[in-house]
């Protein structure tokens, strides 16, 4: 009896060795431990065996049982650990791996010049102070100097909504309206930034675009301070290598006016297709405020000086990235406007 005990946990150990899962190790259990395996059975048969032999039996029987429920904790134990670790393994995740990204926007070539004009006249001590798009007549025009009769209305024709107010054309009545709010006679240096409106279409012009208006005031503010303060704004937008000159012009507010070319920043002034060969490009307007502007809002020319200046937003943009179409800005096609991330 005490060989055939031997055998069967030999052979009980030697088939737990070879256990790979938990699931077999589970049938073994049930196989040599269970109700119906050949301990339970040995011990249901122990009736049948000399009295004097049964206590030796069912001694051997239990040691037997304790060799095999001990290996198999011990072969349990093994195989959960493994198991962890190959579930931890197939969970694993490999931080290195490109992560999926969003899609982020980025800044229109219009809202980059913008802000690059503003933070210019900024860092010079203007003010930034914003106007109504929908203006009325009068700001638009008539305290600009343009009465209701007046031929140079032709040059911006724009959209009505009534009779009185329309989409305003430039954003020079922020002129009017800033002095207006102010103590008379007071020094303002302003820039207006803004959306504005005209009635063209085409290569160079838009239904919408944007411009940024100056107005600079003071009891001794001449025109070198109007040269200086656009020369300094020019070599900041264009580079230090840019030149300006002043060329007579013609706006109803201002008196004397100029127009301020800069040297052409593609061909260095030599002249090439942009520049018309002319080596020259129109940048802005500007002049000095006519004295019936002044009045008009309250200010008295005899007293008070100063100049107004105005650019279109898109122009510059256009010269700074050397864009050839001012339509391109507005046609939202992705592959112009993811170059200027
Ligand atoms: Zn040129």
């Amino acid at each position: 009896m005490k060989e055939k005990l031997m055998a069967l946990q030999e052979q009980a150990l030697a088939e737990l060795k070879k256990t790979k899962t938990l699931d077999a190790l589970q049938d073994l259990k049930v196989k040599y431990l269970g109700k119906k395996g050949p301990l339970t059975e040995i011990l249901r048969g122990m009736g049948s065996l000399p009295a004097e032999e049964r206590p030796k039996v069912g001694q051997i029987v239990n040691e037997v049982k304790g060799v095999l429920s001990q290996t198999m904790e011990d072969v349990s134990a093994i195989l959960s650990r493994e198991a962890l670790k190959a579930k931890m393994a197939s969970e694993k995740v490999d931080i290195t791996m490109p992560g999926r990204t969003h899609l982020k926007g980025h800044l229109h070539p219009v809202t980059l010049t913008m802000r690059e004009i503003k933070k210019i006249f900024m860092r010079m001590g203007f003010e930034v102070i914003e106007g109504p798009e929908i203006e009325n007549d009068y700001y638009n025009f008539e305290a600009l100097n343009l009465p209701k009769d007046h031929p140079a209305r032709d040059m911006q024709d724009t959209f009505y909504i009534t009779d009185e107010y329309l989409l305003r054309t430039q954003t020079s009545p922020i002129q009017a309206r800033t002095m207006q709010s102010r103590e008379p006679n007071s020094p303002i240096r302003m820039i207006a930034p803004g959306t504005v409106y005209r009635n063209d279409y085409d290569a160079t012009h838009s239904p919408m675009f944007h411009q940024v208006e100056g107005l600079v005031l003071g009891e001794d503010v001449s025109l070198a301070d109007l040269k200086g303060t656009l020369e300094t704004f020019c070599k900041e937008m264009f580079g230090e290598s840019v030149e300006i000159r002043l060329r007579p012009s013609y706006f109803p507010f201002t008196e004397p006016s100029a127009e301020i070319d800069i040297s052409c920043v593609i061909c260095g002034g030599k002249g090439c297709r942009v520049c018309k060969n002319s080596g020259w490009l129109e940048i802005l307007g500007s002049g000095e405020v006519h004295p019936h502007v002044l009045e008009m809002s309250g200010y008295d020319p005899k007293r008070v000086k100063g100049y107004a200046f105005g650019m279109g937003v898109e122009r510059i943009a256009m010269l700074k990235y050397g864009i050839d179409d001012l339509r391109l800005f507005f046609e939202n096609d992705l592959r112009f406007i993811r170059q200027f991330k």
